[in-house]
Parts: C-alpha cells; structure tokens; sequence
C-alpha cells in the first residue's frame, strides 16, 4: 500500500524506537529510512526527498534544535514531527520555535506515545506553518525574490499599496470595537505581498515614512468616507451612534516617528475627515518602542497630548521592563498573537495571557488579544476580563469594500 510521495525519514539515537517509528509509518501507507546520524540525515533530505520527517529531539550526539534550524535554512518544505522525551514545556517551545522559522509542523509528540498518537499525525492532523491561510485576493505559491529598494520606491510613486481591515470586538458581548489596518503591496511582478516582506525594506532605505503616509491617507479615507459615512448603517438609529466610538487602528513603525511633521499631518487629516483623533489608534511594537525610549517617550506623549490613542503591539515578546512601560503614555496593551493562537494546547501560553491582561489593567490599559482563531479561546479571554478579541475567530483581514459589507452584515444580526 505503500504510495511513492509518502516518504517518512526518521532521526532518532534510539534505534528500537526509529524502527517502530517506521513500522507504523509503512502500515499507513509511508515508504521509510531511519537513520542515527545527523550527516546521513541531511544527505537523505537532500537526495530521498522525503515528504515527512520524525526528529527525535535530544540526541546524545547531536542537538535536535540545530537539526530544526539546518532544516529550515536549506528551506525543508517537509512535514516534520517532533518527538522527544523532554517535558512539554520543552516540546512546545521547540514547536514555536520550528514554526517561526518558517517549518511546517505536522505534531509534537512526548515518548513514550503510543502507535495509534503516532499514526493520527501521520495522516491526519492539518500542518501548522508561520503563514496565515490565503486572504481574499492574495496570491499564494508566488514566490518573492529579494525587494530592492527601487522597487518599493516605485510601488509608492504608483500608488500600489493597499489595505485589508481586520475587526476587533468586544469579549463581552462581540460588540464591534473597530478595524486595524494593515498593508500589502498589489506589485503587478510578484502578487499581493505582505508586509512582512517590505516593511523591513521600506524601514531600512527610509521609505517608510511615505509609506505610513500613505498607509494612514487611505485608513482614514475608508473609515470616514466608507464606514462612517455608510448610508445603510447611519439610516439606523443606533448603529449610527455606535459609528461614533469605532476606532481604526494603524500600525506605525519606531522609523516613522522621526518624521518632524507626522503629527500635524495626521491631525490635518483627521481634521479634513472630520474624525476625532480619539477615533485613531497607533500601534507600536514593543521593541520598536523601546529602541529609543527618549525619541519615543517625546513622539509619543505628544501624540497623546493631542488625543490620539496608543497601544503597545505584540506585547510579550520583546523586553519591556515595568518601569518603561509605565513611563509611556500608552492606552491599550494587545497580547501577542503566539500566546492566544496556541492557548488551547499550551497552559503556560494562557497564563502568559492572563498576566499580560492584568498588568495592562493595573496600568489603566486596555487589553486586546489579537490571533483569536477559536471559541475556547475566545471563552477563555471573558473569562479573565480581557476587553477586546481580533482574530480569524472573528474574521481574516478584508479588503475595503468587504470590510464594509462584513461590518454591515455583523451589525444587522447582532442588533
Ligand atoms: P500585527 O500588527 O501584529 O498584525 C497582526 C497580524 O496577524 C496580521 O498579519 C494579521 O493578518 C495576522 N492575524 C490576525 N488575526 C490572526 C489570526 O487569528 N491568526 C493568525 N495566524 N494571524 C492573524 P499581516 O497583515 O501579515 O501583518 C504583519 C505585520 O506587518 C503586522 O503585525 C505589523 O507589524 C506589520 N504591518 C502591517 N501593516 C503595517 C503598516 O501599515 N505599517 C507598519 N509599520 N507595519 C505594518
Ligand atoms: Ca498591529
Ligand atoms: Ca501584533
């Protein structure tokens, strides 16, 4: 029954085990070879190609960890298995890490497990990768080369960047909070790229101040002029009120603030939009806030002075000491999305949130768990007090006109 693209290659020092491994794997299907060495190992992924990997994780001779990150650098697309015999504090960091660095997971397993935990992941468990599922209109499988700067430069003068509006809600009654923008780049040679692939171009060749700009020119303009000005929503008594409190997030980076009139430009266009600034949200990276606290500390309050909020984005993984981050004038606090996606099998992961959202009230912020992508989660969030939920749970980030249609279809039915 043996099927020719199903190949599972096993590294484990423990060869009763590497055997047995391989003997489930065949009675589902799998062709296999094991091997105990690390040299063979990368040899076999290179010329046998195989579609699955078992990689036990601490090895007498070798370090399961660096065999990960040689995987991920000669660019495996397999699907890896992590077993071990490691506590599942350990298991589950080693997952994390293997996902951010861009692996495809099929499972983490603790040994001793039995044939049947081993088989359910041969066959049936979905992958778990760093990159979201497709959003409407992206173009997946494209592959995107290096950005140069030109390029870039050249999105910006054609004006080819645009933005998918995700909603935020209330954890309490999946009221409607608001939208966060976020960027893509509709290039005509590469598809609908994400920001993570020219952000960081746009920050270190000094673009990104035209970007946010831009990025905020266009968030305004469909708050304003599509959302709030929606005839459908304002012929209804109290979803125009509630128009009223929406707020739009954007995200801002450490970069941009080093642009003297930032402010007056974006207090002159709320003005021209009419939109109180309080209306607007800016996000800031943890690290990216504390890479220069002074400039930061400066930028910010005055951001602040003049009504706008702030919130301290992906909060947990940078190095945010108490004390700076009581320094700051921020008002909202959102918890990395690592923490709320793998919150249903992770326990440290919710007490990480729990904390998170407790120290963000004691400061007087406003918690938002973003990553939100099942209803535990989102039961689990109520239950600690947490105020505002954005994630797929909910829905992916929307083009424009979708958002609106989203937004219009989520308030007739909720009220
Ligand atoms: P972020 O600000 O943390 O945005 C949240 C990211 O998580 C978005 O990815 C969003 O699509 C994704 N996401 C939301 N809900 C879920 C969920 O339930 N599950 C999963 N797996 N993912 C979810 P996206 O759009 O690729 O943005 C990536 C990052 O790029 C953003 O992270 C932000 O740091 C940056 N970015 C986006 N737009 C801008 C912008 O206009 N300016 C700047 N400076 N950075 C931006
Ligand atoms: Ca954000
Ligand atoms: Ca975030």
């Amino acid at each position: 029954m043996s099927n020719d693209n199903a190949r599972l290659l096993i590294l484990d020092d423990d060869t009763l085990i590497a055997r047995t491994i391989g003997v489930i794997g065949e009675s589902v299907g799998f062709s296999t070879r094991a091997t105990t060495a690390a040299g063979e190992f990368f040899e076999l992924v290179e010329e046998w190609n195989p579609s699955h990997i078992a990689l036990d994780l601490v090895m007498p001779d070798m370090d399961g960890m660096e065999v990960l990150v040689e995987l991920a650098q000669r660019g495996c697309r397999a699907r890896i298995l992590i077993t071990s015999g490691v506590g599942s504090r350990v298991l589950d960091a080693a997952r994390r890490s293997a996902v951010e660095h861009g692996l495809v997971i099929g499972g983490v397993l603790a040994k001793p497990f039995t044939p049947g935990e081993l088989r359910e992941l041969l066959v049936e468990r979905p992958a778990e990768t760093a990159d979201a599922a497709p959003e409407p209109g992206s173009d997946r499988g494209r592959s995107y080369g290096e950005i140069t700067a030109e390029e870039l430069e050249t999105g910006l003068e054609r004006r080819q960047l645009e933005l998918a509006f995700q909603p935020k809600v209330n954890c309490v009654d999946s009221g409607l909070a608001g939208f966060e923008a976020l960027v893509r780049w509709r290039c005509p040679e590469r598809g609908l790229v994400p920001p993570g692939l020219f952000i960081p171009v746009a920050e270190s060749s000094g673009l990104i101040g035209r970007l946010t700009r831009q990025v905020i020119e266009q968030a305004i303009d469909w708050f304003a002029d599509s959302l709030r000005s929606c005839p459908d929503l304002r012929a209804n008594a109290w979803h125009a009120s509630l128009l009223g409190k929406l707020t739009m997030s954007i995200n801002l980076s450490a970069r941009s603030l080093d642009d003297e009139n930032f402010i007056e430009f974006v207090h002159q266009r709320c003005r021209n939009a009419r939109i109180d600034p309080d209306n607007l949200v800016f996000e800031l990276t943890e690290t990216s806030a504390m890479e220069d606290p002074v400039a930061s500390l400066d930028l910010l309050t005055r951001l602040r002075m003049k009504g706008f909020q702030l919130s301290i984005d992906d909060f947990g993984t940078g190095y945010s000491s108490m004390l700076q981050l009581v320094r700051l004038p921020f008002s909202e606090i959102k918890v990395d999305k690592s923490f709320v996606m793998s919150a249903p099998r992770s326990e440290e992961s919710r007490a990480v949130i729990k904390s998170i959202v407790e120290l963000g009230h004691s400061l007087g912020l406003r918690a938002t768990a973003e990553g939100v992508e099942d209803l535990d989660t989102m039961e689990y969030l109520k239950e600690i007090g947490c105020d505002l939920a954005q994630g797929f749970l909910v829905s992916r980030p929307l083009p424009g006109d979708r958002a609106l249609e989203w937004a219009q279809r989520y308030l007739t039915s909720w009220r």
